[in-house]
Order: structure tokens, then sequence, then C-alpha cells
């Protein structure tokens, strides 16, 4: 049986439309959420990302704030720029857009912005509050898995759940998610002995490598959750993850494209992580689920 498609485009439009809900409501508070996104240099791709976080950011009504620094920014003026940014009562939420320039250490300049402004999720203290199973921004790219996760009717509770890749982005924060969700969680990387053998025990299996074509098929059991995060090129140029989708989808149960799955959940989750340190920051407890609001079915593509 062909896997049914998990669209995260579709899933991340009904995220985006309670994200306007809740930037309404705190408008009618008199507090307009703001992002401020701060670009050093000229990577092409980088500015892609950041284009899109802007234009998200205007669909829902958040407030934008680009900050472009040149390549050559020094560490002070960029540390001075973050500084300006967590005093500014206007902005709620800082992401710094990485990789940085080689000369700039991405830890230290992370680890400046306030951490309940670090609505990336990667701040020492919110990855240290995800490991003791007390979030508060989660890593926006392993919170819209289990998102994904939640809007189909698999239950994650008990599940034999593998990741591929163990990086503090998305790795990391995605082994503690689950576990939190109490999936019984094995990571590996690349000096797994033998990958293959622990991927087919997997009912979720997410793949976070960055290496084209590196799941296939026979990596898969039967009826298995496969989730990539993966984004690479193919010689052609277009965008794919580290699944080989067409042969992949004839073996698993459920399946998430690229593009159109992980990526725009990943820019739905930087919302929600901006709405909600706008909320907190008037002393209101954010208010979930993101997702109970409508059909949970909706996302999920029929069987083809
Ligand atoms: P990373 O390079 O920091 O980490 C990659 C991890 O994969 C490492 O832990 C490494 O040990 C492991 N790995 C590499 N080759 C392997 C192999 N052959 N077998 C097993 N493990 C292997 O990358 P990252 O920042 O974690 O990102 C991973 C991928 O996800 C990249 O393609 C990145 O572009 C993508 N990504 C996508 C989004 C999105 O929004 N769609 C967000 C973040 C990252």
């Amino acid at each position: 049986m062909t896997a049914r498609t998990i669209d995260g485009k579709a899933l991340a439009a009904r995220i985006h439309a309670g994200i306007a809900r809740r930037v309404k409501s705190l408008q009618d508070r008199g507090v307009t959420p703001g992002l401020a996104v701060v670009l050093v240099g000229d990577d092409p791709a980088s500015a892609i990302y950041v284009r899109n976080k802007v234009r998200a950011c205007e669909a829902v009504g958040i407030r934008s704030f680009l900050v472009q620094l040149a390549d050559n920014t020094s560490r002070a003026t960029l540390l001075g720029r973050v500084a300006e940014l967590n005093a500014d009562p206007g902005v709620h939420g800082i992401l710094v857009q990485l990789p940085l320039p080689r000369h700039l250490d991405a830890r230290e300049i992370v680890d400046a912005i306030a951490f309940d402004k670090d609505v990336d999720g990667l701040h020492a203290t919110n990855a240290g509050l995800t490991l003791l199973g007390r979030p508060r921004s989660r890593s926006c790219t392993p919170y819209g898995v289990m998102m994904m996760l939640e809007s189909i009717p698999y239950p994650v509770q008990g599940c034999d759940a593998v990741l591929i890749g163990r990086s503090n982005m998305v790795g990391k924060p995605m082994a503690m998610l689950l576990l939190a969700a109490n999936a019984t969680v094995t990571m590996c990387h690349s000096a797994t002995r033998d990958l293959a053998a622990v991927t087919r025990q997997a009912d979720v299996l997410v793949a976070a490598a960055g290496r084209r074509n590196l799941v296939t098929a026979d990596m898969i059991k039967p009826g298995a959750v496969v989730i990539d995060v993966g984004t690479n090129r193919t010689p052609e140029g277009k965008l794919c993850g580290d699944v080989d989708f067409a042969e992949v989808r004839e073996i698993a149960g459920w399946i998430s494209p690229v593009p159109g799955g992980v990526g725009p959940m990943t820019v739905a989750m930087l919302l929600v992580n901006t709405v909600e340190a706008a909320e907190r920051s008037i002393g209101t407890s954010p208010q979930g689920p993101w997702l109970a609001e409508s059909d949970p079915s909706a996302a999920v593509a029929a069987p083809r």
C-alpha cells in the first residue's frame, strides 16, 4: 500500500490561522508581537530563508524587524545589536540566521540573546529546559515534527522512534521531545555501525542527516511513519530530502515530502514561539493546543 502523505504545507496553513487569531487577541490588548531577524553576510540560501520568515510574519500580523549586517561585521558590533534587541520592548523574539560567517562564534551569539526572546529555541537555557522536560521555546524544526506526528492517527506513546542525526538544532532536541511524548528513542549518527539494522526497527523514523537518498526502502519497517527533515539538492538543483521518497512511500504508512513537509512547519513553529513569547511578556500563559481547532485529518492526504 502506498503511504499517506503528511502535508506540512497544509498543516502549517492551519497553524498560521490559529496564530493570526492569537495575534489579533494580543493586539486587542495593545501588544503587537515583534520578531527581529538578524542576517549577517550575503549567503543566498540564508537570504531566502530570512525572506520567507519575514513574509510569514507579515501574513499573520507579526511585526518583523530585519537587521542586515555586512559579512565582515565584528563580534562586538553583532553582540551590541543583539543587546539592543534584547532591551527593545517591541521585540518579543530574536532570531540570528545561521550559519554565521566563520569569524563569529554562533554559540556565543545565540547565548547572548535573552533566553525569553530566543524563539529559535537554541539558547543553552532553552535547550536545558527541553532536556529537563520543561520546554519553553522549543527548537522550531523538532517542534514542527512533533506537530506533524500529532496530526496523524498514529500513537507516538510507546512507539520505537529512530532519529538519524544528533545535531544541537535538530537531532538532540528531537530526541527530548519524542522522549517526553513517551516514545522509546534511538539516535543514529555518522559513526553508527549498521544504520539500516536500526532504522528497520523504527515505528517512527526521523531523518536529519543532510544526505540525499540516505534512506532507502530496505531500511523501512512496513507501515512506519517517515519524517524527512533533510534539505539537499539533486544534481539538477532540485530541492530534496534524505529519503528516497518514491521507493519509501511504497513501504511506509505515512511519509512527509520535501519540499512541502518539515520546511513550512519549521517556519510555523517560529511564529508560534514568537506569539507565545509576546503572550508571556504581558504575563499571559500561552494556551495550547495549536492543532485543536479544526479537523485533525485535514493535513493528511488520502491514500493513493
Ligand atoms: P548537521 O550537519 O549539524 O547534522 C547532521 C547529522 O547527521 C550529524 O549528527 C551526523 O552525525 C549525522 N549524519 C551525517 N551523515 C550520516 C550518515 N551517513 N548516517 C548517519 N548519520 C549521519 O545538520 P542539521 O543542522 O542537524 O540538519 C540536518 C539536515 O536537516 C540538513 O539537511 C539541514 O539542511 C536540514 N534541516 C532542515 C530544516 C527544515 O526546516 N526543513 C531545518 C533544519 C535542518
